[in-house]
């Protein structure tokens, strides 16, 4: 077998275990999108809940703060009340007014505080449905990524195992030049040669459709060496049938030998 064949091998291989990573690796990006923004939610969440405990104690220094306004008009109240003269009266009176406008201020404010409050709560609200939800479809997706995982494991390792045994059977360095196609250019790293039409010798790259010319074929075909397309840079095989059909003169008998006979 030519190192084109064993290569070939080694490609069709690779072409599964990449489709059959391709579906895990679409489940991984679905999950890992899910969980950014659950991420996301999770922090936001968390400043509003920051906010939310600040508001709250303001709030209640505020209360406190009218409270001690209450004690202390409570206070001028009784003493106004057992004010001896009118200028006392009058005195207390002012001071009482200083107390009150203080206290209406306070209250002011302690009512912003308690709307902002509300608002942040309904905000709250809505940001742990969010994240439940999310949480929901974050599970799904974990779920679906295991599943996934675990139905191709054996397959994948089965290809794995296969491709270490095929790939040991090639040369170091047509296998490293083979491997740097992959990357390169994933399942274009190798192509068919396409028979246009045999008689006037059209042949063309399968990848990049290029048209081969007919030395190329007989190197394929000859030496079974690698051969690359000039075009495109893909290694070119020939398959099993059309190598048959190329090793026989156009449109003639074959020169048949034992091993084609069939
Ligand atoms: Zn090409």
């Amino acid at each position: 077998m030519s190192v084109t064949d064993k290569l070939l091998k080694v490609f069709l291989v690779d072409k599964q275990l990449r489709g059959l990573q391709s579906r895990l690796r679409a489940a991984e990006k679905f999950l890992s999108d899910q969980t950014g923004s659950l991420q996301q939610i999770e922090s936001k969440k968390a400043a509003l809940e920051t906010q939310l405990r600040q508001l709250t104690a303001a709030t209640s220094e505020r209360q406190g703060e009218m409270a001690r306004l209450d004690e202390k008009l409570k206070t001028v109240k009784e003493r106004m009340d057992a004010a001896q003269t009118n200028k006392e009266y009058k005195a207390f009176l002012t001071e009482m007014n200083g107390f009150k406008e203080a206290r209406d201020k306070v209250e002011t404010e302690a009512l912003e505080q308690m709307g902002k409050i509300d608002e942040l709560k309904k905000q709250l609200a809505e940001m742990t449905t969010q994240r439940d939800d999310r949480q929901k479809v974050a599970k799904v997706a974990d779920d679906d990524r295991s599943k996934r995982a675990a139905e191709i494991k054996d397959r994948l390792d089965e290809l794995t195992k296969e491709r270490a045994t095929l790939a040991a059977e090639i040369p170091k360095e047509p296998l490293k030049t083979f491997e740097l196609l992959i990357r390169a250019r994933g399942d274009d790293a190798m192509a068919q040669i396409e028979i246009q039409d045999r008689k006037r010798h059209e042949y063309n790259c399968g990848s990049c459709m290029m048209s081969i010319p007919v030395e190329t074929i007989s190197s394929v075909l000859g030496s079974g060496r690698l051969t690359t397309c000039v075009s495109c840079g893909c290694i070119l095989y020939v398959t099993e049938a059309d190598a048959k059909s190329l090793q026989e003169p156009a449109g003639g008998k074959g020169k048949s030998r034992s091993s084609s006979a069939g």
